[in-house]
């Protein structure tokens, strides 16, 4: 397939609004595709380069997409940045600007959709002294050669944001749609091999495999994600239930066959080298080839520490005296999804942790089955004194659902404290919000009414909530830079979150863990969010109840 192909594949989409006539338009490409292309356009479509269990990166940010642009159509970089900046589409930048380039071309030689990959990837793989230059070539190469519409995806592709609305939900009813496969088929492929591409390609080609699919060692899958709920409701709904302390650390997959072992983090980056002692720890008590799900904590004088203090701790490790300042990184081990190249995630929990205690000789997390809600009480309180979060409860007869935020774990914490702050500005959303603010930018004030940046929220914000805070906030732009936009700082947010940190990465010095939407503060004005002094008495108070 020409990209140009392509291109004009991702303009008619980019035109549908209906979700079920996108999953038509796209079905209808994987019929006609050839089975050799079907998994790079099908990554392509969703703005990836890369499977989504690769944490491999293009290494190509905005920056360096203007500098190719500007070398292209003979500009300066300056002339390209102010283009965007007055636009905020850079994707429609690329295309304007190409096309007033247009007619002094007079050679161009066609991209191929394989081609425009096998050169991401030669992208992706440069390492070394030369690499940021031997980039710049190669996406002035592409750039060069593409006509203006290839130009506006291709740059999206670049920037991995394609802004065409096609999600994983629209991919996956595609390929069912496509191949008359059931979606409960392709949502559970999905799950374990972590990659519309291969799912898609092996419609086409094998479907009598998507029923059989493994996951494989050194691919990791997404985790099983947890809602907050409550014991009562939990135990009405299903009896019993196993309650485990939730662990306030850092999620990793551990995967470990014969000799070799490798820890990915709860975005499915290897953290192999920075975690070597929770790896050697691991490796040590897995008897079998495993994959396993858990959390890993910090220790300092037999308590745990909030996860936060933990990497200060570590950053600092040269300058402080080692002996006071033992940190052990320990993991708890909660989950097992294969064991000697079984795949284990359909078994019942209570299967798999059985497994998963005859596999493991230490580091599994200890667990409470009840049908009592006195005794989860009890076993919550005595998790929050023990300086975890709160308990997770686990319905036990339940499959391991990779990347699912369901009803089958629920995690049960103190309420979060809230706070008040000035919404500076935000950051265009992604997919289907493309056309709506998805992040805000918040601020709180010092002694002289200063705005001073301190977190951005994007959680806890529903469809309605964000299509009324669009309407609220189109008039108040005052800038754009980029995805970034400015507003007239006169909108106020009650913000949850579940700590306050110290932190260099905002002006405020400080930075909220967790910070969750809770309402608009029409109330309340500027003038009345939080100020420094009141932050730096919330931060003394916090640490004095820890
Ligand atoms: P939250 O991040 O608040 O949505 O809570 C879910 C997270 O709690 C998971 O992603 C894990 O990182 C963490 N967690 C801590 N202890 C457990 C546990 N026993 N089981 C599952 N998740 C846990």
């Amino acid at each position: 397939m020409r990209f140009l192909e392509f291109a004009e594949i991702c303009s008619r989409i980019e035109k549908i609004s209906s979700r079920l006539a996108m999953a038509d338009a796209l079905a209808g490409v994987f019929q006609t595709i050839p089975a050799e292309e079907l998994s790079v356009f099908v990554r392509f479509a969703r703005g990836r380069i890369f499977p989504d269990w690769s944490a491999e990166k293009l290494m190509f940010g905005p920056s360096l997409l203007y500098e190719a642009l500007a070398y292209v159509i003979g500009k300066k970089k300056e002339y390209v940045i102010s283009a965007v900046n007055s636009s905020g589409d850079t994707g429609s930048v690329v295309e304007g600007l190409l096309a007033k380039r247009e007619q002094m071309m007079f050679f161009s030689e066609e991209l191929e959709l394989m081609d425009v990959h096998a050169r991401f990837l030669s992208m992706a793989q440069s390492q070394g002294r030369r690499s940021q230059q031997e980039r710049l070539r190669t996406a002035q190469y592409l750039l060069s050669n593409a006509s203006p519409i290839e130009g506006r995806y291709l740059s999206r592709l670049i920037l991995e944001e394609m802004r065409i609305g096609v999600g994983e939900g629209v991919v996956k009813d595609a390929v069912s749609k496509a191949f008359g496969i059931p979606a409960e088929t392709v949502e559970h492929a999905h799950q374990a091999l972590n990659d519309l591409g291969e799912v898609a390609l092996l419609a086409k080609t094998a479907p009598e495999e998507l029923l059989k699919v493994h996951i494989t060692p050194f691919k990791p899958v997404k985790m099983m994600l947890a809602q907050a709920g409550s014991i009562k409701g939990m135990l009405e709904t299903h009896g019993m239930l196993a309650a485990e302390n939730k662990y306030d650390g850092s999620r990793f997959q551990f995967h470990k066959t014969g000799d070799k072992a490798a820890i990915y983090s709860r975005r499915l980056e290897e953290m192999t080298e920075s975690l070597p002692d929770v790896v050697a720890k691991l490796s040590a008590a897995a008897t079998h080839d495993v994959i396993i799900d858990g959390e890993v904590i910090a220790i300092l004088n037999g308590k745990p520490m909030p996860f936060q203090t933990v990497l200060r701790r570590i950053r600092r490790k040269h300058d402080i005296d080692a002996a006071q300042e033992q940190i052990e990184l320990r993991p708890c081990v909660f989950d097992i999804l294969v064991c000697d190249g079984k795949t284990l995630i359909d078994l019942p929990f209570s299967e798999r942790r059985k497994i998963l205690t005859e596999v493991m000789t230490d580091y599994v997390a200890p667990q409470m089955v009840s049908s009592s809600a006195d005794e989860i009480e009890a076993y919550y309180h005595a998790a929050l004194d023990a300086g975890n979060e709160g308990i997770m409860l686990k319905v036990l007869d339940t499959p391991y659902l990779p990347g699912n935020r369901g009803k089958l774990w629920i995690k049960i914490k103190p309420e979060v404290d809230t706070i008040d702050l000035a919404v500076t500005g935000a950051e265009w959303g992604e997919g289907k919000r493309a056309k709506m603010f998805g992040s805000f930018i918040l601020a709180c004030q010092d002694e002289n009414g200063e705005l001073l940046e301190i977190s951005r929220v994007a959680t806890g914000i529903d469809d309605a909530m964000l299509s009324t805070l669009y309407d609220l906030f189109k008039d108040r732009v005052v800038a754009e830079h980029g995805k970034t936009v400015s507003f007239e700082p006169d909108v106020v947010f009650e913000v949850g979150y579940a700590e306050l940190q110290r932190s260099t990465n905002y002006p405020a010095g400080y930075a909220l863990r967790f910070p969750r939407f809770v309402r608009l503060r029409d109330d309340k004005d500027a003038g009345e969010i939080e100020t420094i002094e009141s932050l730096h008495r919330r931060y003394s108070m916090q640490n004095k109840e820890e």
